[in-house]
């Protein structure tokens, strides 16, 4: 399994993108960074997008996206995520107000877009991949991810504050190479954190006594910008590595 790092931000700066990976390519999670760091090219070739939740830095380059494959791809580009989810973006997003509905251009029958959901602690399979989803702590719901290629799985926190299942469901798992786990906030913002469903350096480093690690690699993402030099330093002394833009990762 091939990972990108294309975002790994709570919010944009120069120097910071909004959350997004991309898997082998084809496969994104999340879609905060999408079209300002791939070319057209390799765009037009992601097929499944894996969405945590509805917020905005993780769903902003969604309409954009659309709009750039237009007329570029045979088949539409199927949007995976939570039934809450996919109903904010139908209501509030492709609700030919804030953007046109993509899910009916060019046609109904043969769209850009595709929007599909799922129950919050599925199994489902998304594309070549089995993604078992876990719902985790955030004022909207929002999901961790296992991604699983049959050879290798990687699992992705989504935003959340303190949770249980999703360390139950990760410590039964014996094939997790990496975990991609949010921390947004420095730990003079906890009251910040507490109630907005985020990390602090923490709240992560106790989050991380309930993990049967066994190798796995722990990235950290969703550094909100403001705060990136200061989250560096208090997460120092934690066996973590700060994502930066343009990582990759194979395993
Ligand atoms: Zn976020
Ligand atoms: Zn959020």
């Amino acid at each position: 399994m091939k990972l990108k790092v294309l975002g790994c931000h709570g919010g944009e700066l120069p120097g910071c993108k909004s959350t997004c990976f991309l898997v082998d390519d084809r496969l994104a999670l999340d879609a905060g960074a999408l079209t300002s760091t791939i070319p057209l090219d390799e765009l037009v070739k992601v097929d499944d997008i894996l969405l945590t939740h509805s917020h905005f830095d993780h769903i902003k380059d969604l309409p954009l996206m659309a709009d750039l494959i237009v007329g570029r791809r045979d088949k539409p580009v199927i949007v995976h995520s939570n039934a809450e989810c996919i109903a904010t973006l139908k209501q509030s997003l492709f609700n030919n107000e804030l953007w046109p509905d993509f899910t009916r251009i060019p046609s109904a029958k043969n769209p850009c877009l595709k929007l599909r959901s799922f129950k919050s602690s599925a199994n489902v399979k998304v594309g070549p991949y089995q993604v078992r989803a876990v719902p985790v702590t955030h004022p909207v719901e929002s999901c961790g991810f296992i991604v699983d290629d049959g050879e290798a799985a990687l699992a992705i926190s989504g935003d959340t504050g303190p949770t249980e299942q999703f360390w139950k469901v990760l410590n039964k798992r014996d094939d997790l190479k990496v975990l991609l786990i949010e921390t947004s906030f420095p730990n003079e913002l906890q009251a910040l954190a507490d109630i907005s469903g985020h990390f602090t350096p923490n709240t992560l480093e106790k989050e991380l006594e309930k993990f049967d690690r066994r190798g796995c690699e722990v990235l950290l993402y969703h550094l909100k910008p403001a705060f990136v030099d200061q989250l560096k330093r208090e997460v120092r002394h934690l066996p973590v590595q700060v994502l930066e833009l343009g990582d990759t990762f194979e395993f």
